[in-house]
């Protein structure tokens, strides 16, 4: 295989690229199902339906490939119940729209809060790994419409507050 030949940057690099976004929003919706951020455990379903991605995912893979051989990178191995791991957190494939769900059930859902980057961040890295989560949870952060909408809220409120305050003390 040509991988074989190339450094493992480079390989990973083309894993990346050859990654088929497989995942519907559907499907992804329902894996995450029973799952909350409150709950110290992961829930059942979702996985199975990771370990079942794991198995579809180029780069797991081929990460699991190199822990059934003994060659396992800094901190990945398989646990007992055949999941890829990465310091004991389960590792998500990259299908956007299984990350999104995680996201937005980690940040927005009715059991989350809107909490912050760094909150939303520590919750979802209890339990789960990508290579790209802290960058995912800080773009998403950022475009989410409620917590932009308070951000600005708090701003006007900031703003106006002033000549008021200014008014009270003369
Ligand atoms: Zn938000």
């Amino acid at each position: 295989m040509v991988l074989s030949i190339l450094s493992d940057d480079e390989a990973d690099h083309l894993l990346q690229l050859v990654r088929m976004q497989a995942v519907t929003r559907k499907h992804a919706r329902s894996a995450v199902r029973g799952e909350s951020p409150l709950d110290e455990k992961t829930a059942e379903g979702l996985l199975s339906q990771v370990k079942e991605l794991q198995g579809e995912d180029p780069l797991c893979l081929r990460l699991r490939k190199e822990c059934d051989s003994g060659k396992a990178r800094n901190g990945y191995e398989l646990s007992q119940d055949g999941l890829l791991r990465y310091k004991d957190k389960v590792v998500i494939p990259q299908q956007k729209a299984l990350t999104q769900e995680l996201l937005y059930l980690y940040h927005d859902d009715q059991f989350a809060g809107h909490w912050g980057v760094e909150k939303t961040k520590e919750l979802l890295q209890r339990k789960f790994y990508w290579p790209d989560l802290a960058n995912d949870v800080r773009e998403y952060i950022s475009t989410c419409p409620v917590c932009q909408k308070n951000a600005h809220m708090a701003s006007l409120i900031r703003y106006r507050s002033l000549p008021v305050l200014g008014k009270k003390s003369r």
